[in-house]
């Protein structure tokens, strides 16, 4: 047997479509143009990458993008009063400050100083306790991906056995959040969890964010267990040459695959969904804003 792919690049191009079919129509009906404002501190290539690609996906999906480039030595302050510009300007439906910051910035002060109906990251604190009650919030971009997948995939969640290996404030906390609020049973596991084997082989749907390579092999998968890998992890590739490397996921793709009934690739799965989710959040954002109807599929 071997699991159907889950394909997070063609499914996060589908909801990219979404995104700008309704930006068109906000900007057409009501002469709205959803802005992001993305900042980013310091120089770190891969948050250099992440944020080029946000703005040109925002402007591709006829957004507009507004980029906060900032010296690495940025005194917190100075990035406290750029939050604060942010939150007052209308032109600016979303905003989200590019993770890690430099050591001399509190990120959770600067998370929190984002006005929670802008926080299209789902990061501040109002929007994990609304998320945490069941109530409407803004939902952290790769867990509303992987969540979009598995509903897209499997139809109604009710009643599914649900495993998160993982329980970071990004991925694990919000994805099990959003689980339990579609009725699954919820298993939160992490790196004191006993017999991680046993509680994976519980799984219907088995949601991988550990940040360990390939560490969830084929025979901790139940048979038919749809699998959702988020981890992204780089590691060498001499067989593509030397110096080379690859990405490989949190679940060792080979092995699962023989055993799981769906799982996604790395990369092409979950990846992709998070810069599509971030464009439909800021959509929401800016509907609920102007107290417009939000885009029908494009929230939790
Ligand atoms: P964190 O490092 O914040 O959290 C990792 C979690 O895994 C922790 O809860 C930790 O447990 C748990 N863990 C670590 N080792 C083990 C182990 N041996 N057994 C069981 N659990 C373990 O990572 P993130 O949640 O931020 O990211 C996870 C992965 O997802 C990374 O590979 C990251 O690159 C990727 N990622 C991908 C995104 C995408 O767009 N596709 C977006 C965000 C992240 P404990 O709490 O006990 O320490």
């Amino acid at each position: 047997m071997s699991a159907t792919l889950i394909d997070g690049k063609a499914f996060a191009a589908s909801i990219r479509e979404r995104v700008a079919g309704h930006v068109a129509r906000l900007k057409d009906d009501h002469g709205l143009t959803p802005g992001l404002a993305v900042v980013l501190v310091g120089e770190d290539p891969a948050s250099q990458v992440y944020v080029r690609n946000k703005g040109k996906q925002t402007e591709e999906a006829g957004m507009a993008s507004f980029e906060h480039r900032l010296p690495v030595d940025t005194p917190e302050a100075d990035l406290l009063a750029l939050i604060a510009r942010l939150n007052r300007d209308a032109a600016v439906h979303g905003i989200l400050v590019q993770l890690p910051l430099p050591d001399h910035i509190d990120a959770a002060k600067v998370i929190n100083a984002i006005d929670p109906a802008k926080d299209v990251d789902g990061f501040h604190i109002s929007n994990v306790g609304l998320l945490a009650t069941g109530q409407k919030a803004m939902v952290p971009c790769t867990p509303l991906g992987c969540l979009m997948m598995l509903r897209d995939h499997l139809g109604d969640l009710s009643g599914q056995e649900a495993v998160v290996v993982g329980r970071s404030n990004i991925v694990g906390k919000p994805m099990a959040q959003l689980l339990l609020s579609d009725s699954c049973t919820v298993t939160v596991a992490h790196s004191r969890t006993r017999d991680l084997a046993e509680v994976c082989r519980r799984a219907d749907i088995l949601v991988a964010a550990v940040g360990r390579p390939q560490m969830i092999p084929g025979d901790w998968i139940r048979p038919g267990a749809t699998v959702i890998d988020v981890g992204i992890n780089r590691i060498p590739a001499p067989e593509r040459g030397e110096g080379k490397t690859r990405l490989v996921g949190d679940v060792d793709f080979d092995s699962a695959v023989k055993v799981a009934g769906a799982i996604t690739p790395v990369p092409g799965g979950v990846g992709p969904m998070t810069i599509a989710c971030l464009l439909a959040n800021t959509v929401t954002a800016c509907c609920r804003a102007n107290g417009l109807e939000e885009p029908e599929g494009l929230t939790a």
